[in-house]
């Protein structure tokens, strides 16, 4: 299997993976959107709420706060011996604010650094002036397949490595494919007097391409074994870290798999 890097920055990545089939990537797919463990915001105590919103509802709003995950520093609920919640799996956000003011998601007070909204102006509530809010907000580890607010991902998705074809005895070279083409992906080259592909992983697959082409020239097909893999993360977690720890849960249920045969 080859992967490269093709684009990353701090929440996306894009990679292209070689040497593996649509079931493997697949797998891998569905384990960074669903089974990797972050922070969300699990049980909520509220002491006070002057507010106009719900304790419902504003409990609900403080579970979909994305958190940043130290995966190093905190064990699952499950795993640990505490009888309700303790350090070791949970993090207390505290909020106490006296309106009037807007409450954002800056405004909690985490008990751990490493434990924060990635995002401080997520807005939580509304106080007039004297109304006051405080509550406990407990974070732990979960997962999305128990509940969305614990996926790291927004986008877990791949597509087949474009191939796109053009048989040069049919082509009478007339450029309606580099015309229609809406990605730019072909070009034509007029001092070679020929259609080149200028960068095929723009393309899409759209085949807008090859409907206009009327010698059927050029063909547009994805490889089954290539694919443009493609994570953008929450926050919660880097996409480096969701697709080391997917590969790490893919290789412990093939073991599993492995010592069941
Ligand atoms: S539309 Fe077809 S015939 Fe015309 S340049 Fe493109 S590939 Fe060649
Ligand atoms: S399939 Fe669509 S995106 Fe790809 S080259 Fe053809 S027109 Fe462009
Ligand atoms: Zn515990």
């Amino acid at each position: 299997m080859n992967i490269d890097i093709k684009t990353k920055d701090e929440q996306n990545i894009i990679l292209i993976i070689e040497g593996v089939d649509v079931p493997f990537i697949n797998a891998l797919r569905r384990i960074c959107m669903v089974e990797i463990p972050t922070m969300a915001v699990e049980n909520v105590e509220i002491y006070k709420n002057d507010s106009r919103i719900f304790d419902e509802v504003l409990s609900h709003r403080l579970g979909l706060i994305p958190l940043k995950t130290d995966l190093d520093s905190i064990t699952l609920r499950e795993e640990c011996d505490c009888e309700d919640h303790c350090t070791s799996c949970s993090v207390s956000l505290l909020l106490k604010e006296t309106g009037p003011k807007v409450v954002y998601s800056g405004d909690l007070t985490s008990q751990d650094s490493k434990i924060v909204p990635v995002h401080d102006r997520i807005p939580l509530l509304k106080l007039r002036d004297g109304e006051e809010v405080e509550l406990e907000a407990i974070a732990q580890l979960g997962i999305g397949l128990e509940h969305a607010k614990w996926q790291p991902t927004t986008t877990s998705a791949y597509m087949y490595y474009p191939v796109i074809t053009i048989d040069s005895e049919k082509c009478e070279v007339c450029a309606k494919c580099a015309d229609e083409c809406p990605r730019g992906v072909l070009q034509f080259d007029e001092k070679e007097n020929k259609i080149i592909v200028l960068d095929p992983e723009q393309c899409t697959m759209c085949k807008t391409c090859s409907k206009d082409c009327e010698p059927s020239a050029i063909t547009v097909e994805g490889r089954e074994d290539k694919f443009i893999f493609k994570i953008e993360t929450d926050g919660s977690l880097s996409p480096e870290e969701v697709i080391t720890t997917a590969c790490d849960i893919l290789a412990q249920k093939s073991d599993k798999i492995l010592t069941f045969k």
